[in-house]
């Protein structure tokens, strides 16, 4: 399969935070040939194990994407609803919204003087039912939906997916896990996350389950490559951005100097990442236990949290030679860390 027959699969899934066994069962089936050992935890994370000697290597992309929440229905069987996740009511006007039992909803707002007022409190979501009756028979409060739009390639090599975040960093990790053969200088764990939405829940339990040496996320990142973006020292096409900071972790010097050695060394492009807002799983796994030192690699991203969310084939296929590359070499530890 190839990484964009992968990346439709994933992307077209339904996977909110909390929901994702939809996304982790395809990844299953995608990686069991080639993995020494598959489990997953109790909240959901799934683990994919290559042996290896030495020390051990967790790396970690999210299955969940951002979503809402039902809250109400009312007699006329309109449906209000709450994030899940950083999503904006603003973008989700006029959007589809799909449940897992594949019912679809539209969304809309009330009437307003100003577009400012435009908040949750205003819009509802439309599944075409009659009343409070009918309504019931399909949606309870609490369940969840996602965006429901497909995949398209919208020039070569440029792909356009709802959730890409995360699931091109899931698409990364697969790549690589049916790639790698033989032993590795290191024992490497993909884990794919649930709920980092939400706040990086999965790689906090998944982190301390495993106990890693190590540890990297791979995750997508903003740009500021669009009209009057913020301005931001990372573009489309220009190849995965090795994380120095975002919200959630200040990435181990040590753990960036690998990954910028092992990139150097390969001739693969990369832009270094000073992410002002978000966090990825490398902030909760270098927390855990007494500290992990950790990093990331980053897939550049336009429209981040949307329902059109836009990444680069060039970005996709270098992220995984990084990583690929990286797991072969051995890691060197932090210490002379300062002398390089
Ligand atoms: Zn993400």
């Amino acid at each position: 399969m190839t990484l964009k027959d992968t990346l439709k699969k994933l992307t077209e899934a339904y996977g909110p935070s909390g929901e994702e066994k939809e996304v982790s069962s395809l990844i299953i089936g995608m990686v069991k040939d080639n993995a020494d050992d598959i489990f997953e935890d109790n909240l959901g994370n799934l683990f994919v194990v290559k042996k290896g000697k030495g020390p051990k290597v967790m790396i970690s992309a999210h299955m969940d994407e951002i979503g809402i929440i039902v809250t109400h229905i009312d007699e006329n069987g309109f449906l209000r609803i709450a994030p899940v996740g950083g999503i904006s009511p603003r973008l989700l006007v006029g959007q589809r919204l799909r449940f897992n039992s594949g019912l679809i909803g539209t969304v809309y707002h009330e009437k307003l003087k100003e577009l400012k007022e435009l908040d949750w409190s205003k819009i509802y979501l439309d599944i075409g039912a009659e009343n409070l009756e009918s309504a019931t028979k399909s949606v309870k409060i609490g369940d969840l939906a996602c965006l429901d739009q497909p995949f398209k390639e919208q020039r070569e090599g440029r792909y356009m997916a709802k959730s890409m975040d995360d699931r091109a960093g899931c698409a990364v990790l697969v790549e690589v896990i049916n790639r790698l053969n033989g032993e590795l200088p290191q024992e490497a764990c993909f884990v794919f996350s649930v709920q980092e939405e939400l706040g990086l829940r999965g790689a906090k339990t998944a982190a301390y389950r495993y106990e890693p040496d190590f540890g990297l996320a791979v995750d997508v990142t903003l740009v500021g490559d669009t009209p009057k973006a913020p301005t931001m020292a990372v573009s489309l096409g220009k190849g995965p951005a090795i994380k120095v900071k975002d919200s959630s972790v200040l990435c181990h010097p040590a753990v960036r100097r690998f990954m910028i050695d092992i990139a150097d060394e390969n001739c693969i492009p990369y832009q270094l990442e000073v992410l002002t807002r978000g966090g990825t799983d490398a902030g909760a796994i270098h927390l855990t236990r007494e500290g992990v030192p950790s990093g990331a690699i980053s897939i550049p991203c336009r429209y981040v949290h949307t329902a059109s969310e836009v990444v680069d084939k060039i970005d996709l296929d270098y992220a995984v030679t990084l990583l690929e590359k990286l797991l072969l070499s051995t890691w060197p530890g932090t210490e002379g860390l300062y002398s390089r």
